[in-house]
């Protein structure tokens, strides 16, 4: 029939492209693009992608919003919150843990700016023992950094303190590193060669200018006596429309937790770097947990109390960037967010990320993914191009 109308999507190879291509192919209308004209294109990378300026005599949508490295760089989000948030009266070490940011290209390398300031951080916390005593020292001296709130991921750690150093660019685990002392701190940062940008660790050398300094989560609440975190998928539209996806995942570690033995397999969470563990599947398959075993763990605290503390959080992060996104059309993107819990149920947010893994090392991401990608669409896709508008398991959080 000429009178239907083709559309046409571009699917770059990488990040399970064969999920998103089967996604399409159950879409009327949809062909496979044979050139790189298209309606809709798939692209784990988006620095190609000519946004506003398309001609728009034809839509094209893409699955990357413009800006939105403000909050899928760490250095960046951690600004951005902090400003945010100093603005609006809140307080931003009660929603993601205590953090610097060093940056090696900046002009002026605030490197000995951030270790004297890190310095200070690190000393007011050194002397005091009890949470009495800290409670006291902070509210008498007001600490910018330390205020009584804050100590849910402080609690009892008996002046063993754990600080977590991750570069600003990178995903899957790599490059992080732990210390405890501003001594272990120096000699990490020692491993940054200026000229180059290069970074060498333990298992390699990355590339990254950039890094933060994170108090580490050290009374995680534990599963079976194992550490995890929880990922969470969020859609926004070009609309500024923000969603997030009823179900999500637990990504357990394979080893008992253990403060004593900073060993990646027990203090790193992500799939890539579990995947190598020996443990790896022992506990449970690809190491991860739905929602209902996290509310069968926490007697349904989890669905209760945790996720509406979530769910705030995200629309938290937005508010914090809404103005330095131009909305523009056409375009949205999946963002997978981290949060760990401690041993109060409280949510933390550890980070942002673009081009969320979609690999589905489960039977339960089996179901998942699939399901999850195929109602962003629903949302994205269809009323846009065929005028098709099916119930989703997104939930509408806000528009901005
Ligand atoms: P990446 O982009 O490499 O995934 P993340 O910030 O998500 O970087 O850190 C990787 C993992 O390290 C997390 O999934 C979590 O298990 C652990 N982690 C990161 N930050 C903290 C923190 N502040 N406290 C405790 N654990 C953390
Ligand atoms: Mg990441
Ligand atoms: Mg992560
Ligand atoms: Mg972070």
């Amino acid at each position: 029939n000429p009178k239907v109308k083709v559309f046409y999507y571009y699917v770059a190879p990488g990040n399970n492209s064969k999920l998103i291509i089967s996604a399409m192919q159950k879409r009327k209308n949809w062909q496979e693009s044979e050139n790189y004209l298209f309606h809709f294109q798939w692209n784990m990378n988006d620095k190609n992608f000519q946004y506003c300026s398309l001609n728009q005599s034809q839509i094209q949508i893409v699955n990357h919003l413009p800006n939105h490295r403000e909050l899928t760089l760490k250095c960046n989000l951690i600004r951005n919150l902090k400003q945010f948030c100093q603005t609006n009266k809140k307080y931003v070490w009660d929603i993601t843990p205590l953090s610097f940011i060093v940056e090696f290209n900046a002009q002026e390398n605030n490197l000995n700016k951030v270790l004297k300031e890190f310095t200070l951080a690190y000393e007011q916390f050194q002397p005091l023992s009890s949470m009495k005593t800290q409670f006291n020292y902070f509210t008498k001296h007001n600490s910018q950094y330390f205020l009584p709130k804050m100590h849910h991921s402080f609690l009892d750690e008996e002046n063993n303190y754990i600080w977590i150093l991750k570069p600003n660019e990178f995903n899957r685990g790599r490059g992080i590193q732990f210390f405890r002392t501003i001594e272990e701190l120096k000699s990490l940062l020692k491993n940054f060669n200026k000229g180059s940008s290069e970074y060498q660790f333990s298992q390699g050398k990355i590339k990254s200018s950039s890094f933060v300094i994170q108090k580490y989560i050290q009374r995680p609440l534990l599963l079976d006596g194992r550490k995890f975190d929880i990922r969470v998928w969020v859609l926004v539209t070009y609309t500024f429309d923000i969603f997030i996806f009823n179900q999500g995942y637990a990504r357990l570690s394979s080893d008992m937790f253990d403060l004593n033995n900073l060993d990646a397999f027990i203090h790193l969470t992500n799939n890539a770097v579990q995947k190598y563990s020996k443990n790896y599947g022992f506990f449970e398959l690809g190491n991860q947990m739905s929602y209902s075993e996290l509310n069968y763990y926490t007697n349904g605290e989890f669905t209760k109390t945790v996720l509406p503390k979530i769910k705030s959080i995200i629309v938290l992060t937005w508010m914090a960037v809404q103005n330095t996104f131009k909305k523009c059309k056409y375009s949205f993107e999946i963002f997978g967010y981290d949060f760990m819990l401690d041993e109060q149920l409280k949510p933390w947010l550890i980070e942002i990320n673009t081009n969320p893994c979609l690999e589905e090392s489960s039977p339960l991401l089996k179901e998942l993914i699939p399901k999850m990608i195929n109602d962003a669409f629903k949302i994205v896709i269809d009323p846009l191009f065929t005028k098709i508008n099916e119930p989703t398991d997104w939930e509408h959080l806000l528009q901005l």
